[in-house]
C-alpha cells in the first residue's frame, strides 16, 4: 500500500492549469525525484502536497486516508510531512541545536530523549561541534545539513524536498547528492524531492517523474528513464 497517492490532480491559476490530470504513487522508503523545466508545475504539485495550495480536480491520500481535494485539505502540520527548502529557512537566531529539537520540543519529548536523538543526527550529518552556533555562522552546506536534521527529527512519514542542492556550489551539490540519499536509505525515509537538475535527480532517486507542461511524461527507474529517449 503506498504511503503517498495522487489521483488525477488538477490545479489551475484562473485560466492557466498548472497541472492536469497527475497521477502516482510513492511508496515506503523510496526516493522520489520530480524532474522538469521550469513552468512544468514542480511548485504547485509540492505546494498541493505539503498541503501549502489545494487541488481543484483530484485526489491526494497518505496511507488510504484523502488529504486533499477540491473540498477538504488536511492542515499541513496534520499530514505528518517535513519540508526542507532551497533557502534552509533555519530560524536565526536559534543555536543548531534549538533548531534541530524545534518539532521534538513541540511534540513535548522528554529533555533527554531529545538530546539522545540529536546526538544521533548531528552525528550522522557530520554538524558535530556546531551544536552552539547560529545558523548565520555556518556554511550553506553545513545549514542544508541541519535544515535535514530539523525536518528528520520527528521521523515523518514523508520527507518534502524543495530544490535542496540550488543554492549550493557544484563541488558541495555532487558531495551531498551522494550523502542524502545514502543517510535517507540508512534511515529508511521516504522522500519526494523536486528539482531542475537532471544529475541531482538521477543520482539519488529509486524513480523519476519526469514532468511536462503540467502533466506526467513519464514515471520509472533512473535507468530506464535514460534508455527512453
Ligand atoms: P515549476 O515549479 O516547475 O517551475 P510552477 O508550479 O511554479 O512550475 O508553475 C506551473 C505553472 O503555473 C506556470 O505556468 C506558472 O506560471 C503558473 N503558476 C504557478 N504559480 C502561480 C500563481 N501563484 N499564480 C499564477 N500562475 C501560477
Ligand atoms: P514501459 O515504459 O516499461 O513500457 P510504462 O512506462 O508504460 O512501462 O509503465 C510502467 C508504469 O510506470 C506504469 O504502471 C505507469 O504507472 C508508470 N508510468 C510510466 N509512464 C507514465 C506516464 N507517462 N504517465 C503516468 N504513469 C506512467
Amino acid at each position: 500500500k503506498p504511503i503517498l497517492e495522487a489521483v488525477g490532480l488538477g490545479k489551475r491559476y484562473g485560466k492557466q492549469a498548472a497541472l492536469q490530470g497527475v497521477g502516482f504513487e510513492v511508496y515506503a522508503g523510496e526516493i522520489i525525484s520530480v524532474l522538469g523545466p521550469s513552468g512544468c508545475g514542480k511548485s504547485t504539485l509540492l505546494q498541493l502536497i505539503a498541503g501549502l495550495a489545494q487541488p481543484d480536480e483530484g485526489e491526494l491520500r497518505m496511507r488510504g486516508a484523502v488529504i486533499a481535494n477540491a473540498s477538504r485539505s488536511v492542515p499541513p502540520e496534520k499530514r505528518g510531512m517535513n519540508m526542507v527548502f532551497q533557502d534552509y529557512a533555519l530560524w536565526p537566531h536559534m543555536s543548531v541545536f534549538d533548531n534541530i529539537a524545534y518539532g521534538l520540543r513541540r511534540q513535548k519529548k522528554a529533555e533527554a530523549v531529545i538530546r539522545s536523538d540529536i546526538a544521533e543526527l548531528v552525528r550522522l550529518l557530520h554538524l558535530q561541534g556546531l551544536e552552539d552556533r547560529l545558523p548565520p555562522q555556518l556554511s550553506g552546506g553545513q545549514q542544508q545539513r541541519v535544515a535535514i536534521a530539523r525536518a528528520l527529527a520527528t521521523k515523518p512519514d514523508l520527507l518534502l524536498l524543495d530544490e535542496p542542492l540550488s543554492n549550493l556550489d557544484m563541488r558541495l551539490r555532487i558531495e551531498m547528492r551522494a550523502e542524502m540519499a545514502y543517510l535517507f536509505r540508512r534511515l529508511g525515509t521516504t522522500v519526494f524531492h523536486v528539482t531542475h537538475d537532471p544529475d541531482e535527480a538521477f543520482s539519488m532517486a529509486d524513480r523519476i517523474i519526469i514532468m511536462r507542461a503540467g502533466g506526467i511524461d513519464q514515471i520509472d527507474t533512473p535507468q530506464a528513464c535514460y534508455r527512453r529517449p
